[in-house]
């Protein structure tokens, strides 16, 4: 037998577990979940539960919407924030079509196929997510909490308390939070989690992303991953800490010897430069939404241009600082990705890109440490020769649309059905008139 579904068997019994939440998600990240009693375990483990998959974004058409969810033992959780009493638990499934197959529209799937290449290469793909968000009084508009500020500690910060239940509840569930602060915008917080395996990270992000919503909810506040929900406050970031490491546990970005001083490995070197390469084609994934690109523009500390360095904040790519005998925590941070993304395939983008950098050998650019470039707007920077992330999420999805790499990493089920969601979606806004505009034309035109 398994020893994670014994465990499982063994704790639903010892925790008085009545309901086992079944999660996955949809491909854009949303959590799907049905729950299925203690009696159906064993039969779950063997064959999989069924679901009707028609009425879920992204995944098929009515005439073929049988699926099956097998429930991954190692994801097994209880919920702290529900009743000790008759408990709720969770695990993360694997979806798969009635004759056995992975189903293509599996975002973890994508992510797994993807972390699988990089271990044919002889890498593990280790990541570290920094998500910010914002809590409001409701979801009905933009009230904030508190003034604070970045890495404010003062009673200004209301959030103190919630952050702090957040952050033990991640705990409680096997998540170890690495930092958690205010940051630069009023009632903007970020908690930040300890690098581990891209998968087991992809879980844990959906994971944090539904505690910080409950315990928020718990205290009669709500919290949102909006990429930006105020104009004149800075947007939400996902920075993706990311290395690779040998089965050994070394890591393959570190070397000491780097002759211009970063400590970066040419692995590293080729990973960034694959990554500079790639990003405007995999954007709409790791920015899917017309408000991701309200947050990607020149002055709120999220980049625009397609450059690295290590103290400038306004590239796509920093390195952060190296300290001394921490060779594991040697890394790069991509900065363009928002908490909307749906982390598994924001995460199996940059792999992907990173890794074909490495394949392809490509040659990694010159460092920008330079601070004058950051206030320019990308029309001028497009116009100096600086590349560029895509202005739009239409002009994102027609660079994804067309990109080769992309349709080879997410498979043809889910980049067609993104290249028609968001074509959609773009269409949609355009054909919105906003009060911007009527404020701005109506009484001059
Ligand atoms: N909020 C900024 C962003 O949108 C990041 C700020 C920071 O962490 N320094 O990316
Ligand atoms: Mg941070
Ligand atoms: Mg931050
Ligand atoms: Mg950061």
């Amino acid at each position: 037998a398994n020893p994670d579904q014994d465990f499982v068997l063994k704790t639903v019994k010892s925790r008085d577990v009545h309901f086992v939440r079944f999660w996955f998600t949809d491909v854009l990240g949303t959590m799907k979940s049905f729950a299925v009693v203690p009696n159906e375990l064993d039969d779950a483990f063997a064959d999989g539960m069924g679901f009707d998959g028609s009425c879920i974004e992204g995944f098929c058409r009515t005439q073929e919407s049988d699926m099956l969810a097998y429930p991954d033992a190692s994801t097994f959780q209880v919920l702290p924030w529900r009743p000790e009493s008759n408990a709720v638990a969770r695990m993360f499934c694997a979806v798969r079509t009635p004759d056995g197959r992975p189903f293509e529209g599996d975002p973890r799937h994508v992510l797994a196929r993807t972390v699988e290449k990089a271990r044919e290469m002889g890498y593990v793909f280790n990541v570290g997510p920094e998500l910010e968000f914002y809590y409001f009084k409701d979801a009905e508009g933009t009230e904030v909490l508190d003034r604070g500020g970045y890495f404010d500690l003062t009673s200004l910060d209301y959030a103190s308390d919630l952050r702090r239940d957040t952050v033990l509840t991640l705990e409680k569930m096997g998540i170890p939070v690495e930092y958690s602060h205010h940051e630069n915008g009023p009632s903007q917080h970020e908690i930040d989690l300890r690098f581990t395996d891209a998968l087991s990270m992809a879980d844990a992000v959906m994971t944090y992303k539904l505690v910080v919503k409950e315990i928020a909810m718990k205290h009669g506040v709500y919290a949102s991953f909006m990429p930006k929900p105020m104009a004149d406050e800075p947007g939400s970031g996902m920075h993706v800490h990311q290395s690779l490491f040998d089965f050994d546990g070394n890591n393959a970005f570190y070397d000491p010897e780097d002759p211009q001083g970063y400590h970066l490995s040419k692995v590293a070197k080729h990973y960034v430069a694959g990554l500079l390469k790639y990003a405007p084609e995999f954007c709409v994934v790791t920015n899917q939404y017309v408000n991701s690109y309200k947050r990607l523009i020149s002055g709120g500390e999220a980049p625009t241009y397609l450059s690295w360095a290590s103290s400038n904040r306004s590239t796509l790519v920093r390195i952060p600082g190296y300290r001394p005998n921490r060779e594991d925590a040697c890394r790069i941070e991509l900065r363009s990705p928002d908490p909307a993304a749906n982390p598994y395939l924001a995460f199996a983008v940059m792999l992907a890109a990173g890794l074909k950098g490495v394949e392809d050998e490509l040659e990694l650019q010159p460092p920008t440490e330079d601070r004058d470039l950051f206030s320019l707007p990308r029309q001028d920077l497009r116009r100096q020769g600086f590349q560029t992330l895509p202005e739009s999420l239409g002009e994102a999805v027609e660079l994804f649309a067309e990109s080769e790499l992309m349709r080879e990493t997410l498979g043809e089920h889910i980049h067609s059905y993104l290249v028609a969601a968001k074509r959609a979606e773009w269409n949609d806004y355009q054909g919105n008139v906003s009060a911007w505009e009527r404020d701005r034309y109506l009484a001059v035109l």
